[in-house]
């Protein structure tokens, strides 16, 4: 079966020591299992470098986007395996370029070559000369511009083979999915929280989700926006397992007996504690929010320490220092911005107070507390907790 080959590079895996082998094989685990749905799909790695072959029925798009979308994948470039051979990689070298000429309006062209094999006989500005030499010969229309090429044609000569290939499509880097335990987001229907999600699973971690609704204030639709978003998110980390609740009956509890002003605040440490409970249960280690320092009242220095010291679980916070700006440019980059723009509410602001605390004391929240049942709120919120199985 005829198939197309494409250079895989794997970005900080390569610098991994001792556990290379670890990663590497969990890498490869991943792009096999994203080509998945493309049958007779060969990968494997040779010499740090991972070669993906796959039937040529499948267009290139689909594999590029298949597998730039694997945390840990640097780039990805459709390649051509020659012989290690000066004739025949000028001549599939022209080939190469005439293939582009047949879409692509180019008149110039540069040949980079690499010679990872010292023991080849021709040096790599030598191979460059020549191998241009040979495409000038069999592409009339192009000729050689060594500052600004239209096209840059990369040839490797490795040990095993040589290999002709032009773009680098840049993938998101990172490590393999399932290197770096579980955490739990709580995922919101916002921006800022499924770019959180997205952070943490790049950097290796496995993702579980806790959402919670307050249901009728919140509609049905809403919680679907919430799963629309984690199934985009299922493309970059499989199958997520989000976990529903109803935070309403806690709501009302603190709507009826403490201070309005400190309403979000109470409600976000019950949403710390129940997701904490979860996230025991679920083996998860770590908690993930989408809260950045300062967007909000509830999120200034000193209203995050109050939500934080209700939980033992360490607390991930990976936007805490971006701009706004640069998170919604993550979320359009990951493509879950047009699904949070929609507006629909979320359960943080359905009791939102006139004018919320923005420099809460502890003892003070604490002493709010203090008429509220909290273990028994924590309880029986987590036992009405509805298991959604979001699949990509
Ligand atoms: P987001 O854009 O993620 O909604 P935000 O800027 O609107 O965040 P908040 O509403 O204060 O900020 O929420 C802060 C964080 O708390 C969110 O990023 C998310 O991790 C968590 N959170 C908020 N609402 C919910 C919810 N309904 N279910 C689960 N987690 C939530
Ligand atoms: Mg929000």
């Amino acid at each position: 079966m005829k198939k197309n080959l494409y250079i895989v590079r794997c970005g900080e895996v390569a610098l991994k020591g001792m556990n290379k082998p670890y990663f590497e094989r969990i890498l490869l685990e991943r792009v096999k299992k994203a080509l998945e749905s493309c049958e007779d799909a060969e990968v494997k790695w040779v010499d740090g470098l991972m070669f993906v072959r796959v039937p040529v029925s499948v267009s290139e798009d689909e594999v590029i986007e298949k597998c730039v979308r694997v945390f840990g994948v640097a780039s990805v470039s459709p390649a051509v395996q020659a012989s290690k051979d000066m004739d025949e990689i000028g001549r599939l070298a022209a080939n190469y370029m005439n293939d582009v000429l047949k879409s692509e309006d180019i008149r110039t062209f540069k040949i980079k070559a690499k010679r990872a094999d010292k023991t080849f006989p021709v040096e790599s500005p030598e191979i460059a000369r020549q191998v241009g030499g040979m495409v000038l010969k069999g592409c009339k229309v192009l000729s050689v511009d060594v500052h600004r090429p239209d096209v840059t044609l990369n040839v490797d000569v490795r040990k095993e083979a040589a290999y002709i290939f032009r773009d680098k499509v840049k993938g998101f880097g990172g490590l393999p999915l399932g290197t770096n335990g579980k955490g739990m987001i709580l995922m919101s229907g916002g921006i800022d929280s499924p770019v959180a999600a997205f952070m943490m699973a790049k950097r290796g971690m496995s993702i579980e989700a806790v959402h919670f609704h307050s249901y009728p204030y919140t509609s049905q639709r809403a919680q679907e926006k919430v799963e629309d978003l984690v199934r985009l998110l299922t493309g970059y980390m499989g199958t997520v397992k989000m976990h529903v609740i109803n935070l309403l009956p806690i709501q009302e509890e603190i709507v009826k007996n403490c201070p309005e002003d400190e309403t979000t605040l109470l409600v976000r440490r019950f949403m710390m504690r129940i997701a904490e409970k979860i996230a025991e249960k679920s083996g998860c280690m770590m908690l993930i929010t989408g809260e950045n320092l300062g967007q909000v009242a509830s999120q200034t220095a000193e209203a995050l320490v109050v939500t934080d010291s209700v939980v033992d679980m360490p607390v991930m916070r990976p936007l805490i220092a971006m701009d706004k700006v640069d998170i919604m440019d993550k979320a359009r980059e990951i493509g879950t911005y047009d699904i949070s723009i929609q507006p629909y509410e979320d359960c943080c602001t359905v009791f939102l107070p006139k004018h919320p605390v923005t420099k809460p004391k502890i003892a003070r929240i604490e002493k709010s507390e203090s008429v509220l049942d909290v273990d028994a709120l924590v309880k029986s919120a987590v036992e009405s907790d509805k298991i959604v199985v979001i699949q990509p």
